[in-house]
């Protein structure tokens, strides 16, 4: 079939973090060539050195592809700014202590930009910003001396996955551009082109092993507002849909009915659909959290009750404490325990530890008095940051060596191995054979064949 090669342009990414980084690494398997910026000169160094310092499939692989060629590293956004078409900003965009979004690192950016900037430019909001970010940008560059009509601010907000984020970012499911200028919305269009004419796809030296097929996915463009609402919305909504399993999995605790029939049973109507229907021990990572929290209080500022999203925080500090009680219940008191706990990162394929409930829960525990040996495929170092190991709190080699003289076992993170445990040596290593499972990875029955002691989260207990 006739395959039409897209048009390389030059982008600049700004931030080279779990977004930066894969945006930059995957705009340049699209074609187009990449300047990669980060104000942080380690982080700099180590990637110009071939180091992902994150953990994510694929990205070895195309950072070793593109590094210090078609994907360059620099410290020097004004060098940056001058060589490319578009710049995509995509620093973090963390919760301040009001919980609105802290945009100080989007606005210093901004601000750098206008140095450096002398002929038209896209500026690309890729982190998560709040509506009528777009405008305080703009107003940053004009009140920075750059003349209105060298820019155009758009935004093109990410949808990925941390854990899956290449794949995500190759195979999206729909493409949102919020842009008020049809120039922008044109450069925008070149730059996706490859994904959406369904070019990339055709390739032969794809990456092995992932989605051979795929759809191309949709372009959608909107007003630059509405796609920086699509993003809080998204997320909030995705945070809702766990939180309120959560709240079903209680009541289906405290009636002994099974929350995976329910969730099945829900999940079959197209209209409410199988995803993100799993319970658990709440929602966390960088992203839910505060998206929440930002959203609730752009609603608050423009004087909206959405006070939905309030109730969705609550019942995810909940669950929290719910999965406490729960050990409580199973071991009677907690000082002196000694627990065996898998999982530390917030989700399975991830070492991202931010706002991780696993680390909650264990923070909770150790004051709880009990000591913990923990362990994480691959979390336990950026942990060891937040919670060195001290008296209480020892890092396992793997599972069955964290079980060791256990007086119980919790899973706190829905890693695939967690899943694939050899139960019998779980059973040998530990003191009682209790498991108190926060991810739902087991079939009760067969803990039960095996001798368990085993609660999940709002399906009948075996004991
Ligand atoms: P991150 O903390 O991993 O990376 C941010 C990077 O920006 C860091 O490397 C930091 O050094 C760099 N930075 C900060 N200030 C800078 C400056 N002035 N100049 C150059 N570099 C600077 O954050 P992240 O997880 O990649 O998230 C970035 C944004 O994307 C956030 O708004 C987040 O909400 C959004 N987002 C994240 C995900 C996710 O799964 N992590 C998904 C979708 C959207």
């Amino acid at each position: 079939s006739l395959i039409i090669m897209s048009k390389p342009i030059p982008i600049a990414v700004v931030g080279s973090g779990y977004v930066g980084l894969v945006a930059a690494v995957c705009f340049a398997e699209m074609g187009h060539p990449v300047i990669c910026v980060d104000n942080d000169e380690r982080k700099v160094a180590a990637l110009r050195g071939g180091d992902t310092l994150i953990h994510e499939h694929y990205l070895p692989e195309l950072l070793g592809r593109y590094r210090n060629d078609r994907v360059r590293f620099t410290t020097d956004l004004g060098e940056a700014t001058r060589e490319c078409d578009a710049i995509f900003i995509a620093v973090g965009t963390p919760q301040s202590e009001t919980g609105d979004a802290d945009l100080s690192y989007v606005e210093a950016v901004a601000c750098e930009i206008a140095r450096s900037l002398t002929s038209y430019k896209v500026i690309v909001e890729k982190s998560t910003v709040p509506v009528y970010t777009n405008e305080w940008i703009s107003r940053a560059l004009e009140r920075n001396g750059v003349e209105r009509h060298l820019f155009d601010v758009v935004s093109n907000p990410e949808f990925l996955r941390e854990g899956t984020a290449v794949a995500d970012f190759l195979h999206p499911d729909r493409i949102v551009v919020g842009a008020d200028s049809e120039r922008a919305g044109a450069i925008l269009g070149d730059i996706y082109a490859p994904l959406t004419s369904g070019e990339y796809y055709q390739r032969a030296d794809g990456i092995p092993g992932m989605c051979s097929v795929s759809e191309p996915p949709p372009l959608l463009m909107t007003s630059t507002k509405s796609a920086e609402i699509i993003k809080h919305a998204s997320n909030a909504f995705l945070a809702l849909k766990i939180s309120f399993i959560n709240a079903v999995s209680n009541l289906c605790e405290a009636t002994n009915a099974n929350v995976e029939q329910v969730a099945r049973g829900m999940g079959l109507d197209s209209r409410i659909g199988p995803k993100f229907l799993r319970p658990g021990i709440g929602y966390g990572g960088s992203c839910f959290p505060k998206d929440v929290a930002a959203f609730r209080s752009v609603a608050d500022q423009l004087g909206i009750d959405f006070n939905l999203l309030s109730e969705v925080e609550k019942i995810n500090v909940q669950q929290k404490r719910r999965f406490v009680s729960k050990v409580r219940s199973a071991l009677w008191n907690l000082r002196g325990k000694r627990l065996a706990v898998l999982g530390l990162a917030f989700k399975g394929d991830t070492d991202d530890i931010r706002e991780s409930p696993a680390i909650e829960i264990v923070h909770m525990l150790l004051n709880e008095g009990c000591s913990i040996a923990a362990f994480d495929p691959a979390a336990i170092e950026r942990t060891r940051q937040v919670l060195p190991e001290g008296n209480n709190l020892r890092y396992a080699t793997d599972a069955y060596n964290a079980c060791a003289d256990a007086d119980a076992l919790l899973i706190l993170t829905d890693w695939t191995e967690f899943s694939e445990l050899d139960l019998r040596q779980i059973n040998q290593s530990l003191r009682y054979p209790i498991i108190i499972d926060g991810r739902n990875l087991y079939d009760p029955a067969v803990m039960s064949d095996h001798g368990f002691t085993y609660l999940s989260v709002g399906r009948p207990a075996v004991h």
